[in-house]
C-alpha cells in the first residue's frame, strides 16, 4: 500500500485533476489518497471569515467565486450519474459555510475555534469530489485523526489516530480518497494540523498503515537546492535523508510541512517529492540512509523571512547561570516559538530569533522576567531589531568538512551582507544566520552560486554613458551575450543603463535591442547621485558598475559604490588620475572588500597594459622606466598632417574618427597624455601627483583660455608655421610623435622629433607604443604597441575588464 498526497496546485484545475487520476490509475498498488483544497480555496474561506468579522458583511461575490470552483469541476469531470447526488453534498457544505460566516459578520467576533469550523472545508469539498472522479472510497480524516484543542495548529493523539486509520483499513483494498489538513477534539470539534498540514496528514496514514511509500505530489520537480521562486537556478536535490529534509523545511522550504517528516521517519518509510504536471521527472526521495561519496555536502538553503532577533546583554549577565533558563521559560510561558539562539562564549549577550509576530509578547515576558537586574543595570535590556530573515544551510555530510563555515562567511563578506547572529546546531547539520530581509535575495543568490554546482554565474552591469564607448560596448555585449552563455556558462546581463537623462532599470536584464527607446520611454530623469543611489538600494548580488563618461561628478561616486561592495569598471581617467590619495583609497577599498576597480582603456584603449604591469609588478620585478606614445589622437594628428591638410583639418578629422576626447583641447594641451603617464606611473608603485610631471605643449598657452572658439581660431593661425616645420621634418626623415617619459627622477611630455630607426618612427594612424624598461627587461624593454584610440577597442577593454570580474 501506498499513500499519495496532491497539493492545492494537482487538484486546483480540471487539466491537473485529469493528471491526477492518470497518476492514481497508472499505480497498481492499493492507495490512500490525501487532498488538499482546490488551489487557493482554505485562503479565500479564511479571508471571507476575516472580513466578515471586520466589516461585519456577508460577500456574494466571493461566496459564489467558491461554489462556481467546485460546481465546475463536478460538471467536468464527476461521471454524469453521481453528478446530483454529488452536488448535493457539496451544496450542503457550502450552505454551512455561508451560515457560519453569516454567523460570524452578525457577531463580528472570531475565534480560532471557528476558523477552524470553516479552514477545512475546503479539504471536505475536494475529498468528496475527488473520490467520486476516480471511483474511490472516501474516508472521512476529521472523525479518524484526533487532535488536542489548540485550534489552528492541533497536536495529534498519535495512540488513538492510528487506532482509528488501522480500524477503518482493516482488510481494505483499492483507493480510498481522505482529505487532508483537517481533524477533531474529543468534543469531535473541528481542528486544523497548521497551514500547509495536508502533508502531515500523508504522513499521519503513512506511518500508521505502515506502508511502502509516501508520495507528496506538487508543482515542482521535487525539493530543490532553493526556492525556486527566488533562486531560478535552484535545482532538484535526488536524495536527502531525512533530517536533511527535517532542516531544510523547518528553516523555510514549504515544499514540505515540517512535521510531515517524523511519523515517516520513525516507521523509515521512504518519502517521493513528484510533480503532478511532469511525473516522468524522478523527483526526490528522502529516505534514512546516509549516503557518502558523491554527495554534495550542503544540500540546500532555505530561508524564513518576518523575524525579529532579541537580544539580552550585560555585564551581569557572565558566569551567572540559570539566566538563559529563565531567559527560555519566559518565552516557553508566553508561547513563543524560538527559532534561532545564538550566545557569544562570552556569556555578555544571548540572542534569540522569533517570528515578527511574536515580538510584542515576547519582549513582554523578557522584560517582566528580568525586571529586577534590569533595575539594577545587571542587564542593560532587551534590543529588539525587526525586519530580519534566517537562511540556513543544510547538509549531513558537513561534520565531516572543516571550513564551511569559512567560505559561507567570506562569500557574504565580499557581497557585504552584514550577519546579525549565526548559530550552528551541535548536530553539524545546519548552519544558520541571521541578516536584515533587504540583504535576503541578495544572500540566497550569492550562497547559492558559491555552494552548489550551479549551471551557470551571473554577472550584473550598471552601465553609466551611452556615447560612442558605452554604445558600443552594448554591441559588443549583444553579440557576445549568448556565446559567453553556451560556452562560458557566464550570463551577463544589463540591469541598469543611464545617459545625462534618462535612466532606466531591471533586475531580469534590459533586452539589448530596444534599450534605447525603453531608456528614452523611461519616466525616470538622471543624474549620476540619483542612479547610484538606486543602483545600492537594488542590492543586487555580483554587481558591476561600468563608467562609460568623462565626468568628475560620476568619479566622486566610486568610493561609495565600493563600500558597497560593487565592483567598478572605469573607462573614465578622471578618478585613477586625481589625486593620489583619493586613487589609493579606492583601490585599497576594493582589495579590502574583495571587489574590483579596473580601469584598464585608461591607457591605450583596449591594449593590455595596466594588467601587464600588474603581471610584471606581481610577479617581483621593478619598473624602471616608462617611455610610451600615449596618445592615439596625437599620433593620428601627426601622421595625418600633410601638404594637403593642415593641422586644423587634422584636428577635426581626428575627432569625426571618435578618436579625441570630447573636447580637443585636452588631448592637444597634452593633459590626456600627462594623466594617462600618470597612471601607469602609479600603477607601477610610485607615488605620483600632477604637478611631478612636466607637459611641454606645442601649442601656445594662450589658446587653451576661455573660449572653445579662441582655441578653434587660434590653430587656424597656426597652421602656416606648422607647415613649415613640417617640411623641414619631413625633409630631414623625421617624424614628429608626442612622447610620454617617467623615470624615478623627472617625468616629461613632450613633442619630440624621432628619427628613422626609432621605435617610435613606424607607428601608424593612432596607435600608441610603451616601452617598460625593467630589472627583468633592461637592455630590450619590452613593447606593446596597437590601436590606442577608437570606440569599439576601448569598448572591447571594458568589456575584458568585466570578464575578468567574472575570472572565467
Ligand atoms: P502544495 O500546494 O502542493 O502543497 P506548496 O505550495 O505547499 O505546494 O509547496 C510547493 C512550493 O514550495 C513550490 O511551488 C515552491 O515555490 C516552494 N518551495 C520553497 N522552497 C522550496 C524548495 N527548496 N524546493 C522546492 N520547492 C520549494
Ligand atoms: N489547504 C491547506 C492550506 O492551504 C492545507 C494544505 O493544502 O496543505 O494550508
Ligand atoms: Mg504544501
Amino acid at each position: 500500500m501506498k499513500v499519495l498526497k496532491f497539493g492545492g496546485t494537482s487538484v486546483g484545475s480540471v487539466e491537473n485533476l485529469r493528471k491526477v487520476k492518470q497518476i492514481v490509475e497508472s499505480q497498481n498498488d492499493d492507495l490512500v489518497v490525501i487532498v488538499s483544497a482546490l488551489g487557493g480555496i482554505t485562503d479565500k474561506i479564511l479571508t471571507m471569515a476575516k472580513t466578515a468579522a471586520t466589516t461585519r458583511t456577508f460577500s456574494t461575490t466571493e461566496m459564489m467565486e467558491v461554489t462556481t470552483r467546485h460546481m465546475t469541476t463536478i460538471e467536468t469531470l464527476v461521471p454524469v450519474e453521481f453528478q446530483s447526488e454529488i452536488k448535493e453534498i457539496i451544496q450542503n457544505k457550502l450552505d454551512d459555510l455561508s451560515g457560519i460566516i453569516h454567523g460570524i459578520a452578525l457577531l463580528g467576533e472570531l475565534t480560532n475555534r471557528t476558523l477552524d469550523r470553516v479552514g477545512g472545508l475546503g479539504e471536505m469539498l475536494s475529498s468528496v469530489i475527488i473520490a467520486k472522479i476516480l471511483g474511490a472510497q472516501w474516508m472521512n480524516s476529521m472523525e479518524l485523526i484526533k487532535t488536542d484543542s489548540n485550534f489552528l495548529k492541533a497536536e495529534v493523539d498519535f495512540d488513538i489516530t492510528n487506532a482509528n486509520i488501522q480500524k477503518a483499513f482493516i482488510g481494505f483494498k483499492g483507493v480510498a480518497v481522505a482529505p487532508g489538513f483537517v481533524a477533531s477534539n474529543e468534543s469531535n470539534e473541528p481542528t486544523t494540523l497548521g497551514r500547509g498540514g495536508s502533508d502531515f496528514t500523508g504522513a499521519i496514514y503513512a506511518a500508521a498503515l505502515n506502508v511502502d511509500s509516501l508520495e507528496i505530489w506538487t508543482d515542482v520537480n521535487g525539493f530543490m537546492t532553493a526556492d525556486p521562486r527566488v533562486i531560478r537556478k535552484a535545482y532538484t536535490i535526488d536524495y536527502l535523508t531525512y533530517a536533511e529534509a527535517m532542516e531544510l523545511s523547518h528553516f523555510g522550504a514549504k515544499v514540505i510541512y515540517p512535521p510531515t517528516i517524523l511519523p515517516v521517519y520513525r516507521k523509515k518509510i521512504p518519502v517521493w517529492i513528484k510533480n503532478t504536471m511532469q511525473p516522468e521527472e524522478a523527483g526526490t526521495l528522502i529516505g534514512h540512509e546516509r549516503k557518502y561519496g558523491k554527495e554534495r555536502i550542503i544540500k540546500g538553503i532555505s530561508s524564513i523571512s518576518s523575524i525579529t532577533l532579541l537580544t539580552l546583554h550585560g555585564a551581569g549577565m557572565v558566569g551567572v547561570t540559570g539566566t538563559s533558563m529563565r531567559l527560555f521559560t519566559a518565552l516557553s510561558r508566553a508561547q513563543v516559538n524560538v527559532i534561532l539562539i545564538s550566545q557569544a562564549s562570552s556569556e555578555n549577550s544571548i540572542s534569540v530569533a522569533i517570528s515578527d509576530a511574536d515580538a510584542q509578547k515576547a519582549s513582554e515576558a523578557v522584560n517582566s522576567e528580568f525586571e529586577h537586574e534590569i533595575k539594577h543595570g545587571l542587564i542593560n535590556g532587551l534590543i529588539i531589531e525587526k525586519e530580519l530573515s534566517i537562511v540556513a544551510i543544510v547538509g549531513e555530510n558537513m561534520k565531516e568538512s572543516a571550513g564551511i563555515a569559512g567560505k559561507l562567511f567570506n562569500i557574504l563578506g565580499k557581497n557585504g551582507v552584514n550577519i546579525r547572529a549565526i548559530a550552528q546546531g551541535a548536530s553539524e547539520l545546519n548552519i544558520s544566520w541571521v541578516v536584515k530581509t533587504t540583504d535576503l535575495r541578495k544572500t540566497l543568490n550569492v550562497v547559492h552560486e558559491g555552494f552548489f554546482l550551479t549551471s551557470y554565474k551571473e554577472l550584473n552591469l550598471f552601465l553609466m554613458g551611452i556615447g560612442t564607448v558605452g554604445g558600443n560596448f552594448i554591441q559588443q555585449l549583444k553579440q557576445q551575450q549568448e556565446k559567453l552563455f553556451v560556452e562560458k556558462r557566464l550570463k551577463v546581463k544589463l540591469v541598469g543603463v543611464a545617459n545625462s537623462k534618462k535612466m532606466l532599470f531591471d533586475r531580469d536584464g534590459i533586452d539589448l535591442d530596444n534599450y534605447f527607446d525603453s531608456l528614452s520611454r523611461s519616466e525616470e530623469l538622471s543624474n549620476s547621485k540619483k542612479y547610484v543611489n538606486h543602483m545600492i538600494e537594488m542590492n543586487v548580488f555580483n554587481s558591476v558598475f561600468i563608467d562609460c563618461t568623462a565626468s568628475e561628478t560620476v568619479a566622486e561616486d566610486y568610493q561609495r559604490i565600493l563600500d558597497a561592495r560593487i565592483s567598478i569598471v572605469a573607462a573614465n581617467k578622471v578618478a585613477a588620475s586625481s589625486a593620489y590619495k583619493k586613487y589609493k583609497l579606492l583601490k585599497d577599498t576594493a582589495v579590502i572588500n574583495g571587489t574590483k576597480f579596473f580601469f584598464e582603456t585608461n591607457v591605450g584603449a583596449g591594449l593590455p597594459i595596466l594588467s601587464t604591469i600588474n603581471d610584471l609588478i606581481n610577479s617581483g620585478d621593478k619598473i624602471l622606466k616608462i617611455q610610451a606614445v600615449l596618445s592615439g589622437t596625437l599620433n593620428y594628428i601627426f601622421n595625418t598632417i600633410s601638404s594637403e591638410i593642415p593641422l586644423s583639418k587634422a584636428i577635426s578629422m581626428a575627432k569625426d574618427a571618435g578618436y579625441s576626447e570630447p573636447d580637443p583641447r585636452i588631448d592637444l594641451s597634452g593633459k590626456d597624455v600627462m594623466r594617462k603617464l600618470l597612471i601607469l606611473a602609479r600603477e607601477s608603485g610610485y607615488e605620483l601627483e600632477e604637478h611631478d610631471i612636466v607637459v611641454e605643449k606645442f601649442i601656445p598657452e594662450s589658446l587653451f583660455e576661455g573660449e572653445i572658439s579662441n582655441f578653434k581660431n587660434g590653430i587656424k593661425a597656426l597652421d602656416a608655421e606648422f607647415e613649415l616645420l613640417r617640411k623641414q621634418l619631413a625633409a630631414a626623415n623625421k617624424k614628429w610623435r608626442f612622447i610620454a617619459t617617467f623615470e624615478e627622477e623627472k617625468s616629461v611630455v613632450s613633442l619630440q622629433e624621432v628619427e628613422f630607426g626609432s621605435p617610435f618612427y613606424d607607428l601608424e594612424g593612432s596607435n600608441n607604443i610603451i616601452l617598460f624598461t625593467t630589472e627583468r627587461y633592461k637592455e630590450y624593454p619590452m613593447q606593446i604597441k596597437g590601436y590606442g584610440a577608437g570606440a569599439d577597442v576601448t569598448a572591447a577593454g571594458v568589456f575584458a575588464d568585466i570578464i575578468r570580474i567574472a575570472n572565467i
